[in-house]
């Protein structure tokens, strides 16, 4: 089982080249955002709950994201691996998602951090915000996200270089050549 966490401050480029190495190496897709927003789209408990989160730029409490994630992860049977995109987020949810790996017998396989530096992020996410009107791509929503991937996510990558599985790759420039780039680290571990 390939299993990618594809690591990244908003607006880096995760759901981009996550949809490409979907189509390369087949495997599912599992984006908390996506998961989010699907819950305040269709009203749920849940939707309601991380709205408020959400539209202040700041994290859905670990308890209801790691739950969330157990559940999505058993709906994913049969397949050749899963790319987590915008999970995890913290040192818990690190911890959690490790635990859950290894209680179906797997691990993460790679974590690559796409990193982009801060005033290209922010002209990314506000052009994302006026051409898709996701209602947290405004700029001062856009700096709490920011503010927050600097201090509770961030120190993930610190983990993940211990345990020997980052790869950190420069996220700016041509989409291809980042996707090699991408590619060719997976293919090592693969
Ligand atoms: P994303 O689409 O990944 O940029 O996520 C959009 C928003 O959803 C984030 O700013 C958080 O409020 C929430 N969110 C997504 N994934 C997580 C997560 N793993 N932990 C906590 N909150 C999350």
């Amino acid at each position: 089982m390939l299993n990618i966490v594809i690591f990244g401050a908003p607006g880096s480029g995760k759901g981009t080249q996550s949809e490409k190495l979907i189509e390369k190496y087949n495997l599912a897709h599992i984006s908390t955002g996506d998961v989010l927003r699907a819950e305040m789209k269709n009203g749920t408990e849940l939707g309601k709950l991380a709205e408020g989160y959400i539209s202040q730029g700041q994290l859905v409490p670990d308890d209801v994201v790691i739950g969330m994630l157990a559940n999505v992860l058993d709906s994913k049977n049969d397949v050749a691996g899963v790319i987590f995109d915008g999970f995890p987020r913290t040192i818990p949810q690190g911890e959690a998602l490790e635990a859950m790996l290894k209680k179906r017998g797997q691990d993460v396989s790679i974590v690559v951090s796409l990193e982009v530096e801060e005033s290209e992020l922010i002209e990314r996410l506000i052009k994302r915000g006026q051409q898709s009107g996701r209602s947290d791509d405004n700029l001062e929503t856009i700096k709490s996200r920011l503010d927050v991937y600097k201090n509770q996510t961030s120190p993930l990558k610190e983990h993940y270089k211990t345990t020997g599985k980052l790869m950190t790759i420069k996220g700016q420039g041509d989409i291809e050549d980042i996707f090699g780039l991408i590619v060719e680290a997976v293919d090592k571990v693969k």
